[in-house]
């Protein structure tokens, strides 16, 4: 008897299974597919970990195929990031890379066996005609004044096509099917293309260019893939994807199996307007911090672990929904709530002298460096004279219930002093520039006060004389509605305007000069942040990751 597939399992890996158990296949083959015309996002993620996963859970092997058979928008810049971010993401291909057009001359040679069995035809109308003639699902399609050309023909024709004798865009291959067939991507759909454009891979060797379609199915015998997944679009493209495999002589006979992209909120995801973002600069390249792609969750400081976590937890279905970005972000939260280091830092410095408190004395104080991870050690820090707090951490005429520093009042400096606000100094215009404060003897480290009188309020700081400078980037969410898609209005003009806001004046814990590049520390009480690559040695530069709490969520629920 066999097992009973285990609930968690989803509709995939239940074929597999059973195609495991059934002896249909002895392992699985399965590829990522991707078109070198843009930058990875986390929709491609979801692929990645799904093909590159089982072939994990499987024992199975995955490929890595780069569908290079439009050339005109295709680019080596593309390919390498993809590999990259591939690799960033923790999977590898091994051995296993291709490229489409590794098999251009067998696409070609397949193409004549088309023509010589009556199934292809060359067609001299121009695309409009052809689009035209197509018909639609209420209105069968007519049939082109060259279908009917002989084998002969069409292979002499589809051979001076290959040689260039003819212009771009004058003729096309099409096979010859039905034009009266209820799908119509069977309405003799296109199989080449002529097309002067030169290819990052074969340079000028060919004028003419397979179809999409024509391409994946085979690539996949070729490949000997065993399942071929790909998203819910091409599921009216299965039965052209088994025409081609039943009327060639392929290798192997793949099967197509369908799954729902993966969308999320608050962001765009087609490569189309990733890449008008770009282009119209509205963000500041494929990995803008803000942007959905990985190379952009990457620079804001996302471990590949939390995009792995999150595709796992989304799983797999056949119905089109849209996954929460709060639920990406918690992950990463979490994550990093275990893996980052702490540290202190001041974004909006406000200065504090400490009256009582010797000049030119410092101590050195030590903490844990990850209370979540006791094996992290501890770091040590200085206090001193001079202090940093956060601007936004002192009021001058405070609301009730305001527990921070204001005149008068008492906070507790983070693993420090009790410090009493006595005095504050302002500029001419008014603005406050410093504070005076006292502070308490009897309270180092974070313990109470002998007296036991309570603090409610802690606030972080860092030594002036001991703080590095820095330049830190509050990234927020790209578009300040759930779907910029839709509506009438273009996408672009739901830019969140406050996506990124810059703080020139940030006064860090010296220890901060010695996080290497791509790490993610925590703030303090402020959240995530990931060192970014336009950091220098005399001005670090910060990405916040993520705070340490979903404010979006708190900004929904606020009347
Ligand atoms: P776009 O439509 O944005 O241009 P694409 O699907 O054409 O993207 P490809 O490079 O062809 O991009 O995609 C490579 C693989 O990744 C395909 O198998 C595709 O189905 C899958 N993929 C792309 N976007 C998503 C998504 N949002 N969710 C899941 N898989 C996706
Ligand atoms: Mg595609």
């Amino acid at each position: 008897m066999s097992v009973p597939p285990s609930p968690s399992k989803d509709f995939i890996r239940e074929i597999i299974d059973e195609d495991l158990s059934s002896g249909k296949h002895e392992s699985t083959v399965t590829r990522f597919p991707p078109e070198p015309n843009g930058y990875l996002h986390i929709g491609h993620a979801k692929s990645i970990c799904l093909n590159f996963g089982l072939a994990e859970e499987y024992g199975g092997r995955c490929h890595l195929r780069f569908d290079d058979t439009n050339p005109a928008k295709e680019d080596v810049e593309y390919v390498d990031s993809i590999k990259e971010d591939i690799q960033w993401l923790g999977f590898d291909w091994g051995d296993h890379l291709y490229y489409a057009s590794d098999y251009f001359d067998k696409l070609y040679e397949w193409a004549l066996v088309l023509i010589e069995n009556g199934k292809a035809y060359v067609d001299d109308q121009t695309f409009e005609e052809i689009r035209m003639g197509r018909g639609d699902l209420n209105t069968p399609g007519t049939d082109s004044p060259f279908r009917d050309r002989s084998p002969e023909e069409n292979a002499e024709i589809f051979k001076a096509m290959k040689n260039g004798e003819f212009d771009d865009g004058s003729k096309v291959l099409r096979a010859k099917v039905d034009m009266a067939h209820p799908n119509l991507n069977m309405r003799d759909p296109v199989l080449y293309r002529i097309a002067r454009a030169h290819h990052h891979r074969t340079g000028d060797a060919w004028c003419i260019y397979p179809m999409y379609d024509f391409t994946h199915g085979q690539s996949d015998a070729l490949e000997y893939v065993t399942h071929s997944l790909c998203t819910l679009e091409f599921e009216n493209h299965r039965p052209l994807y088994e025409w081609f495999l039943e009327n060639l002589p392929v290798p192997s006979y793949p099967r197509q199996i369908e799954f729902s992209r993966l969308n999320l909120n608050y962001t765009v995801m087609s490569k189309r307007k990733l890449l008008q973002l770009v282009e119209e600069n509205h963000v500041e390249g494929w990995d803008d911090p803000r942007m959905p792609t990985i190379s952009g969750l990457r620079r804001r400081g996302y471990p590949p672990e939390a995009i792995r976590n999150f595709c796992k937890t989304i799983g797999v279905t056949k119905f089109e929904s849209t996954n929460d970005m709060a639920l990406l972000e918690s992950g990463v939260r979490e994550v990093l709530n275990q893996n980052s280091l702490r540290f202190m830092a001041v974004l909006n410095p406000i200065k504090i002298v400490v009256t009582n408190y010797p000049e030119g004395q410092v101590e050195e104080i030590e903490s844990p460096a990850n209370p979540e991870n006791p094996e992290a050690g501890t770091r040590k820090f200085c206090f001193s004279r001079e202090i940093y707090i956060e601007r936004d951490d002192f009021m001058e005429d405070p609301p009730k219930k305001y527990f921070r520093l204001s005149p008068g009042n008492e906070v507790r400096l983070r693993n420090a002093y009790f410090i009493k606000c006595e005095e504050v100094i302002k500029d001419d215009q008014g603005e406050v520039i410093e504070l005076r404060c006292t502070y308490d003897t009897d309270t180092p480290r974070g313990q109470n006060p002998s007296d036991g009188r309570k603090v409610k309020g802690v606030v972080h700081w860092v030594s002036a004389s001991h703080s590095i400078d820095a330049t830190v980037r509050l990234y927020d969410r790209l578009f300040s509605v759930e779907s910029p898609d839709s509506g009438e209005n273009s996408f672009l003009d739901h830019i969140n305007p406050d996506s990124v806001v810059e703080l020139p004046n940030a006064k860090l814990e010296h220890n901060l000069a010695d996080v290497a590049n791509g790490e993610t520390v925590q703030f303090e009480r402020l959240g995530y942040f990931c060192v970014d690559k336009d950091s220098t040695p005399e001005n670090r530069v910060f990405n916040r990751t993520v705070g340490l709490r979903d404010s979006w969520a708190k900004a929904k629920d606020q009347p």
